[in-house]
């Protein structure tokens, strides 16, 4: 178990520290949502949703104060981080929706018995959240369980642990005891939930290597529901007959937004050659809006990278060779007088496409301002570029043609595909998450709650019962 305590610094003032942080026991936290698990099942929808509309009532009115905490802990911008607590409320009601439609019980009556499906609730989830989106994300996959009938054991990011608290102390009351309840740690804490075999279902937010170790502990229990969302290395196809300036604005917003620390942030351009100056240079122009300053500054598009080792791998990609860079990026020590984890974006040009395959950055996912733009002779090679990576969470195309992009469409292994939108526009009204290296497909956008159950078939001998 992690032993001590621990403190969170403000990333875009490293003089500023937050409230330090426990570990919270695992055991008794398994305990008490094992003994919650029974009757929060057979509680009815109507009043698992009352509990669910006055938690969300609890969080709209504390809204401004988490964004701002948001936004302190983790240095996102504040435009961002409200943004994000924007969709935690939203969530709510399209989860509400989900549960309506999805926990039916369904007749069957083309089978030798009056027959019916309905759908059980699974028992407790251990929802593991990342550090950059750490109340939306898990709070996506914690309101299905919830709904379902599930308790659930949110075990936040250690980065995002204040935020975490804030939020999990506004939800726990609008709870019956053990079934809203929040676990505190890191790496040991989260294995431990997912190892215990009272824990029926895991959803998993984060790297694909803490992916792989939960995958690797729950193995043996092949009957507990492991959803993982993981990283990405996702591209931007940008085509001859593309709108470049569409495309530069959407290819600088979508590797810059959270200063690069998106799942579905864009990582690689390919872009046709006979565009690729012209794109670059818009690109450019777009961008001049991305300058870094104060996270809590209201006007602030760049914020700083979270922690200090996420600071130190993006001042080494600067330093990585091959290629030729159009912005050369920085790791700042300082945004005026304050010291934090702040950076330029940088970006590098490949005119040799087999140079950037083999370059020791290509398949990894820098979580950090860098974009490399690779120059492509036609749409084949687009496509096997593309395909060249392990992951395939979200990839956008740049084209004026409806033909071009039904034709990409069926080639691009992703979960999510955009004709001329950022790779970064996930709207919770849809299915989210990744195939290949991103993930075991399981969505965890719109949907989700078809997880959190167990479906069950009941026949009936024709006149049995009585
Ligand atoms: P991380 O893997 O370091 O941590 C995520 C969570 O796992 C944390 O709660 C952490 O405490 C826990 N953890 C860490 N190591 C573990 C281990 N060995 N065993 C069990 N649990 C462990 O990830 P992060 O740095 O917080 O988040 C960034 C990563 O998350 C990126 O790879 C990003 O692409 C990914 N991500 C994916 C999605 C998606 O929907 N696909 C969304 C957001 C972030």
């Amino acid at each position: 178990m992690t032993a001590t305590p621990w403190t969170n610094l403000h990333p875009g003032d490293l003089r500023i520290a937050l409230p330090p942080v426990a570990p919270t026991p695992v055991q008794p936290a398994l305990a008490a949502a094992h003994a919650a698990a029974r009757d929060w099942a057979r509680t009815p929808l109507s009043t698992r949703a009352a509990c669910l509309r006055s938690a969300q009532a609890a969080l709209r009115a504390e809204s401004e104060p988490l964004a701002h905490l948001l936004a302190l802990e983790i240095g996102k911008p504040l435009v961002e981080a409200r943004g994000e607590l924007a969709a935690v409320l939203a969530k709510f009601d399209l989860t509400l929706a989900d549960a309506e439609a999805h926990l039916t019980t369904r007749c069957v009556t083309d089978g030798p018995h009056p027959a019916f499906v309905r759908q059980l609730a699974r028992g407790p989830a251990a929802i593991i959240g990342p550090f950059n989106f750490p109340l939306h994300l898990p709070n996506g996959a914690l309101l299905p369980h919830l709904a379902a009938g599930n308790p659930i054991l949110f075990k936040p990011s250690p980065l995002g642990a204040n935020i975490a608290a804030r939020y999990a102390a506004l939800m726990t009351p609008h709870f019956p005891p053990g079934v809203f309840q929040l676990v505190q740690g890191g790496a040991d804490e989260s294995l431990a939930l997912c190892a215990d075999p009272r824990v029926r279902a895991i959803v998993f937010t984060g790297s694909v290597a803490a992916g792989r170790a939960i995958a690797r502990a729950v193995a043996d229990d092949y009957s507990k529901q492991l959803a993982l969302e993981l990283g990405g290395k996702n591209a931007a196809l940008v085509c001859a007959d593309a709108d470049l300036d569409l495309a530069a604005r959407a290819c600088a917003d979508a590797f810059c937004l959270s200063a690069g620390q998106r799942c579905n942030a864009t990582g690689r351009v390919l872009v046709a050659a006979p565009v690729a100056d012209a794109f670059a240079e818009r690109l450019l122009t777009a961008l001049a809006a991305y300058q870094p300053g104060d996270p809590l500054d209201p006007a602030t598009k760049l914020g700083p990278l979270t922690t200090a080792a996420a600071h130190e791998r993006f001042a080494n990609a600067l330093r990585s060779p091959g290629g030729r860079w159009l912005l050369t990026g920085e790791a700042l020590p300082l945004c005026g007088e304050a010291p934090g984890h702040y950076v330029r974006p940088a970006v590098r040009v490949w005119d040799d496409p087999a140079a950037a395959i083999a370059s020791p950055l290509h398949a990894q996912e820098v979580f950090a301002p860098l974009l490399e733009i690779i120059v492509v002779r036609d749409d084949a090679e687009m496509v096997r570029l593309h395909e060249a990576v392990p992951f395939g969470l979200t990839a956008s195309v740049f084209t004026r043609s409806q033909a071009r992009f039904d034709a990409f469409a069926t080639e691009l292994r992703v979960g999510n595909l955009y004709a001329n939108l950022p790779t970064t526009f996930s709207p919770s009204t849809l299915p989210f998450g990744g195939l290949g290296a991103s993930g075991n497909g399981r969505p965890a956008g719109r949907g989700f709650i078809r997880y959190a159950t167990d479906e069950q078939a009941v026949q009936v001998g024709v006149n049995s019962l009585s």
